[in-house]
């Protein structure tokens, strides 16, 4: 059964977004796409205009993540209207257009390709300071077609304390790279585990943070912990409602390292 992408039409594609900043990484599950919302709320309650584009065409986790639920409407002139989460987040998410959350999208590149560029310019994402691209992971078609025709101002590398991590981060690297893109910070994910007695595991073994910043080039935003309180709120689609120190200072770093 072919997903309705047909109807999405017209929009106007320069839009008054000032910032849009893509999430990577080079494999799935390091919470790319976790980074990518939480980031988005803390930029929210800084008082930040806020998209997220969910690039994940055939894993898509963001709708769901916000609570979004429910299809977008057309504008008035004929673009698409992104949906709103409660705290005012604008999302666009490939979940939207499905009849049943569950059902699958098998589409070859070209055409996750094309989907991607449409919610981009298709969108009605009106004024953003900050559009949020989560990435599908690793460094096929989809990643590049962002890289390429999307107006990306930088990437964020999301990665976690594991050896494979960081050797999976140098292709994005390399890829970031090879499309002449900025790599504007790197997020360390699941760091450690704190005890309510504040004792510090690293689960995953020690940091990698000082590798990937000389991989890189670029600084270190933020190390987050591994919280099981966040997973349980990303599954209700109440991300809105978590507050961590480890996240207000990711986003801080965020907004100082790219100034507008
Ligand atoms: P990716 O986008 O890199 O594939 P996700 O963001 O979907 O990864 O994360 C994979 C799973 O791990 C999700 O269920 C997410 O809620 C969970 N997760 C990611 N980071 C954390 C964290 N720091 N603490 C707790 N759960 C996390």
């Amino acid at each position: 059964r072919g997903i309705p992408i047909n109807v999405l039409g017209g929009g106007d594609a320069n839009r008054p977004i000032k910032q849009v900043i893509a999430i990577m990484s080079g494999k799935g599950g390091v919470g790319k796409s976790l980074v990518t919302g939480l980031l988005a709320v803390s930029l929210r309650r800084q008082g930040q205009r806020v998209g997220i584009l969910d690039g994940d065409i055939t894993g898509p986790s963001i709708a769901r993540m916000f609570g979004t639920t429910g299809h977008p409407t057309k504008t008035a002139n004929g673009g698409i209207e992104p949906l709103k989460s409660k705290g005012g987040v604008k999302v666009m998410s490939m979940n939207m257009f499905l009849e049943n959350e569950s059902d699958p999208v098998v589409w070859r590149g070209p055409m996750v390709s094309s989907a991607i560029k449409q919610f981009y310019s298709d969108v009605d994402w009106g004024q953003l300071d900050y559009l949020l691209v989560d990435l599908p992971p690793g460094t096929s078609d989809a990643p590049m077609t962002v890289m390429q025709a999307l107006p990306v101002d930088g990437v964020v590398i999301v990665s976690s304390p594991q050896m494979l991590a960081t050797m999976v981060v140098m292709k994005c690297v390399h890829m970031v790279r090879h499309l002449k893109g900025t790599i504007v910070g790197v997020v360390e994910n699941m760091s450690y585990f704190e005890t309510p007695n504040n004792e510090r595991y690293e689960i995953f073994g020690p940091s990698n943070a000082t590798e990937l910043v000389s991989v890189t080039g670029a600084p270190l935003l933020g190390q987050l912990p591994i919280d099981p309180a966040l997973t349980s709120l990303c599954d209700s689609g109440r991300v809105e409602e978590y507050y961590s120190e480890a996240y207000e200072a990711l986003a801080a770093n965020f907004v100082n390292t790219l100034k507008i």
